[in-house]
């Protein structure tokens, strides 16, 4: 039987551009630019490279995003994916991580899985904690922060790095799994591949079709609340210590006043 690979991929506001809050001091993303979070296309690569080892193997990419969350789906198709599902729904405005996992979690067992993979975490966010939290929601072994996965036998095995030491981890699938950036690179879409994602399938799903009610994400369904928020101020110009004998100490005073020592 086919190895079924879902990858989760989040489309996120351009880091390079002004990002603003909304009047609901939500993240604005009307008026940004947006594109496939670059942590995952790790995610994408890993699983593209699993797929080609396996003898038989799918590999659908998700999204839960508004409309232009399109462009992070044609991106990893375009990679060498083999579908994408997107799911889109006004009610979906304001949704926490608490609220979107669960989004992904019903997208991922409606589109049927033997692994998940997902980025180590998204370039605005940037929790990192959302497939620790998938995989919970999945009732599966999480296996996660890997810099080497491999599939085999039904199983999964990996590296984690950490400071001082290396951890190899295994679990049997079904089972959730986060890449990190340490994976190897992702590789860049060809010609061939862009004109070929223009055909392949994208399934749209809204909150009726995985049976959740709108209260149980957005703004009210999440459990995570923003209180205030504040422009950040403007840089003022930095200070120069002139080095006349006393250099040293004044740049010890000056960042002790900071609190960096
Ligand atoms: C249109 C929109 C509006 C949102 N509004 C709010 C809001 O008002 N308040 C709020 O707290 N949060 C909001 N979110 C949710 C938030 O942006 C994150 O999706 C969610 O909280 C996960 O946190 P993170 O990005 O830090 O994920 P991390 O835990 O850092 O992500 C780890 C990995 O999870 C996967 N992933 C994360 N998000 C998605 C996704 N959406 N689709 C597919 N895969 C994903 C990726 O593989 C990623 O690499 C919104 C999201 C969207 C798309």
């Amino acid at each position: 039987m086919s190895l079924r690979i879902v990858v989760c991929v989040k489309y996120v506001p351009d880091a390079t551009g002004d990002r603003k809050f909304a009047d609901d001091l939500t993240v604005d993303r009307d008026d940004v630019d947006g594109l496939l979070s670059e942590l995952d296309e790790y995610a994408v690569e890993q699983a593209l490279q699993i797929a080609e080892e396996a003898d038989d193997a799918e590999v659908t990419v998700l999204t839960v995003g508004p409309e232009d969350a399109k462009d992070a789906l044609r991106k990893a198709l375009s990679m060498g994916a083999d579908k994408a599902v997107h799911v889109e729904d006004d009610d979906l405005h304001g949704s926490d991580v608490m609220a979107t996992s669960l989004v992904l979690a019903k997208a991922i067992e409606k589109t049927g899985y033997d692994v998940v993979i997902a980025g180590m975490a998204s370039t605005d966010g940037t929790m990192g904690v959302l497939p620790a939290i998938l995989a919970e929601r999945l009732g599966v072994p999480q296996v996660t922060l890997l810099s080497e996965v491999k599939i085999e036998d039904g199983k999964v095995t990996g590296r984690r790095d950490g400071d001082t030491a290396s951890e190899q981890l295994e679990a049997s699938l079904p089972a959730v799994v986060s890449v990190t950036d340490q994976s190897g690179e992702a590789r860049y879409p060809s010609f061939k591949g862009i004109m070929a994602a223009k055909k392949k399938p994208v399934e749209s799903l809204e909150l009726d079709d995985l049976d959740i009610d709108a209260d149980e994400v957005g703004l009210e369904g999440s459990w995570t609340k923003v209180d205030s928020a504040a422009e950040r101020p403007a840089r003022t110009a930095g200070t120069i210590v002139k080095d006349e004998g006393e250099g040293g100490k004044q740049l010890a005073e000056f960042l002790a006043s900071q609190k960096f020592i």
